[in-house]
């Protein structure tokens, strides 16, 4: 089985071809890593985001979908905004949609050309999806795609804290 690489840092410093923003439906930037994104972005990002179309007022990027916009100033060529769920309570298919996230993330990515992209762990922080769950389901959609010979090819998890990449590293000890 091919694991996707784990890294520790900051994504907006990650040289790869994508990095994925955790956005939220509006797309119009966010705390977080949203927040960084933009700022490192800089701001044509926002305006290349509001000209994304709406799927219905207000809601540009529905949870468990991906868009795609140019990294501007990022060392990255590419944001992939994807929107994460909301945990509440792991009832309301909180697996699923997050698992959606990183499927159409790298659909878009493959549609695209892009060999490297980097991911944050959606959700995982102002969503509030618990930590070991989200990197099962991180490594396992990722691992998915490397199985095939397809784009892209080189997938790094982007841990920002001490703590998550231990979850990561935790996860990829259990599939061994
Ligand atoms: P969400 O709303 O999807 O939970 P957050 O941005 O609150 O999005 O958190 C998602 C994850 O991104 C969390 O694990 C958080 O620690 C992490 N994060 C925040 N800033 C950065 C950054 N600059 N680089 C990488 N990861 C980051």
């Amino acid at each position: 089985m091919r694991l996707p690489s784990i890294i520790k840092g900051d994504i907006t410093c990650v040289e790869a071809d994508a990095i994925v923003n955790a956005a939220n439906e509006w797309m119009l930037g966010g705390g977080g890593v949203d927040g960084a994104i933009h700022h490192a972005a800089g701001p044509e990002l926002y305006v290349a985001c509001k000209a994304v179309s709406e799927t219905t007022p207000g809601i540009r990027c529905p949870v468990g979908e991906a868009r795609i916009t140019p990294g501007f100033d990022l060392p990255a060529k590419f944001v992939i905004h994807t929107v994460g769920p909301r945990w509440k309570g792991g009832l309301n298919n909180e697996e699923e949609m997050l698992a959606r996230c990183y499927r159409n993330s790298l659909a878009l990515a493959a549609n695209n050309n892009i060999v490297s992209i980097a991911f944050p762990l959606i959700s995982t922080g102002a969503f509030a999806f618990p930590i070991l769950p989200a990197c099962r389901i991180a490594i396992r959609e990722c691992s998915t795609f490397l199985k095939d010979d397809s784009l892209p090819s080189e997938i790094t998890l982007v841990a920002y804290s001490g703590a998550d990449l231990a979850a990561l590293r935790q996860v990829i000890q259990e599939l061994k």
